[in-house]
């Protein structure tokens, strides 16, 4: 009881404005990004999204096994989402649970749309994600990551796929909650990912309710943080490719 009263006390936006991260309603976490991490990989990135870190690697097109999984249309997208064990406060069993195989599906549902996957037929790529570290929104980061990724591997895409998670608690609108936002009594979790040139939605999901007014004001403001979301992917990728050819080949870094 004294836990439930406590919890309707919580104030998860002051009336400054300010949340309790310090952050405004409409702002998103520091992000930082750098391509080209894994040398084997044909494209690979590692981002950091406040506490969130990711590190995508992508491989293809190249042979899909096995061959009755190929198809002759087009290729086959295989994204991998995996939580290390040591990226959540309790252990995370390294078995891969439902969690990561629903991720993985709708985030492979988004690269279909994005990839030009009938130019390469009877193919797969292969997007691997490993979260390191967590602090909600790590579906988010890790599409977000592996898009970089993929155009690091020189695959053909319509567009990048850039995302956000926006959602509710406390009453307000906010958006890349954090995790101590994400259990809010109230809370409404909404990761969303579109191709930012068309503003076509790829990714959307939604545990909670809103109504009508609330999600139009959401959707608001998740497509203008996921502005910001596809400049920073953008200048990651030209970091590394303005760079003279041996520094691209080490990631952007100049030794
Ligand atoms: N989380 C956890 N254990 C798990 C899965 C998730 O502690 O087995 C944490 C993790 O920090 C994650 C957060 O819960 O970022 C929110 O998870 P959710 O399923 O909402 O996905 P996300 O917001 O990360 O896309």
């Amino acid at each position: 009881m004294a836990a439930k009263k406590k919890e309707e006390k919580t104030e998860f936006v002051n009336k400054q404005g300010k949340r309790l991260d310090g952050r405004t309603t409409d702002q998103v976490r520091p992000i930082k990004i750098q391509v080209g991490v894994v040398p084997r990989a044909d494209g690979s990135c590692y981002l950091e999204w406040g506490q969130n870190k990711v590190i995508a690697a992508v491989y293809g097109p190249r042979e899909c096994l096995p061959k009755h999984t190929a198809s002759p249309y087009k290729a086959v997208v295989r994204y991998s989402y995996r939580m290390a064990t040591f990226s959540v406060p309790d252990r995370k069993n390294p078995k891969p649970g439902r969690r990561d195989i629903e991720i993985s599906k709708v985030s492979s549902e988004a690269f279909e749309r994005a990839i030009f996957t009938e130019r390469f037929p009877n193919t797969a790529i292969d997007i691997f994600v490993e979260v390191l570290d967590s602090n909600a929104g790590t579906r988010i980061a890790a599409l977000t990551c592996a898009a970089v990724a993929v155009a690091d591997a020189g695959i053909p895409m319509r567009d990048l796929i850039s995302g956000v998670a926006v959602g509710k608690a406390g009453g307000k609108i906010i958006v890349d909650m954090n995790k101590f936002e994400e259990d809010a009594p109230d809370a409404v979790d909404i990761p969303m990912a579109i191709l930012p040139n068309t503003e076509e939605i790829v990714l959307l999901q939604m545990d909670g309710l809103l109504s009508k007014k609330e999600w139009l004001e959401a959707r608001g403001k998740a497509f203008e943080a996921i502005k910001q979301v596809y400049e920073l992917q953008k200048q990651a990728l030209l970091k590394k490719y303005e760079q003279p050819v041996e520094a691209a080949e080490n990631g952007g870094v100049v030794q």
